[in-house]
């Protein structure tokens, strides 16, 4: 991990901010409104690194001692949930960064890797809001036995990647991008319905684009997948490091494989419709200590409120 980029001075601003605003109320941003554009957040990612609350989709950013962080690098890092965490330098603090699932609500422990508590904290249960959308091709809202038998064989698959911990030495918090410009047309945890009926909740951003838009790697990375799925088409996940991932999916042509070394300068794929998609976009999973997180919380500019709905 010692490749990736230093923070800068803003970032430690912001991190200072972060841990220090955490418990009160915070405002909204306009990233947060479904149909705003990413382009105000463009603007501010290069300051902003992180948005840190303990709501469920969220961060919860620990202090950790230098020892802790020794001890990290050489595989015996702290857990969460039964799952290693990433630590490291953040705006050059020692720091372990949890990522906070949607189920993750109550009372939520860090613990060392001898099982010792580290820190613990209260997870606030955020109210994603109801989406209903309408598909066409009803194969996708009610699969057959064998499309349901690929999925869950797909599922799997993903699953996995997500759970490998690599570590190549003192990690720093990698700086993320937004992998392409454009409207956010679906906000990260929505509880679905397709046709009328229950699914599972959104577990990404998706990012509208020009069908054959290139889309760039959101941070620096190895690429530990490349697939074509029954729901999320043709599908890249990128190892960030200690457990922190990108899937980009729905592409209409990939340009990476499996094993390259990417940077945010880096065209992953073409902006597509392959899979569950009523138009061509991006949909962007972060996954970190095997939970999904909100992919904003890397950059938005100004933390959401913890408010029932978006
Ligand atoms: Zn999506």
């Amino acid at each position: 991990m010692s490749q990736f980029p230093r923070c800068t001075t803003a970032s430690a601003l912001v991190l200072t901010w972060a841990l220090t605003a955490c418990a009160t109320t915070e405002a909204m941003n306009s990233t947060t409104d479904p149909m705003a554009s990413t382009s105000s957040a463009l603007l501010s990612a290069a300051a902003i690194q992180i948005s840190h609350t303990t709501v469920t989709g969220g961060l919860w950013l620990v202090p950790v001692s230098d020892a802790v962080m020794t001890a990290a690098a050489q595989g015996q890092a702290p857990s969460y949930q039964s799952h290693p965490v990433w630590v490291g330098k953040v705006a050059n603090q020692a720091m372990a960064v949890i990522g906070l699932g949607l189920s993750d609500a109550g009372e939520q422990a860090l613990l060392t890797a001898d099982g010792q508590l580290l820190a613990s904290t209260q997870v606030l249960d955020r109210a994603y809001a109801e989406q209903h959308l309408t598909l066409t091709q009803t194969q996708y809202v009610n699969p057959d036995q064998d499309q349901l038998a690929r999925f869950e064989r797909e599922a799997a698959e993903q699953k996995a990647a997500y759970r490998v911990y690599s570590t190549t030495g003192a990690a720093t918090w990698p700086r993320f991008q937004w992998p392409l410009e454009g409207r956010i047309s679906s906000l990260f945890g929505l509880r679905r319905f397709f046709n009328g009926e229950p699914r599972a909740p959104h577990l990404g951003i998706d990012i509208a684009g020009t069908l054959g838009a290139p889309v760039h790697a959101p941070a620096r990375g190895r690429v530990v997948l490349v697939g074509d799925y029954f729901f999320n088409g043709r599908t890249v996940i990128i190892d960030h490091g200690q457990g922190l991932f990108s899937m980009l999916c729905h592409f209409s042509d990939i340009r990476v494989k499996t094993g390259d070394q990417v940077t945010p300068e880096s065209i992953v794929g073409l902006v597509g419709a392959t899979g569950r998609a009523t138009a061509p976009h991006l949909h962007w999973t972060v996954s970190l200590n095997d939970s999904r997180i909100d992919p904003r919380r890397l950059l938005v500019a100004v933390p959401e409120t913890d408010r029932a709905t978006d």
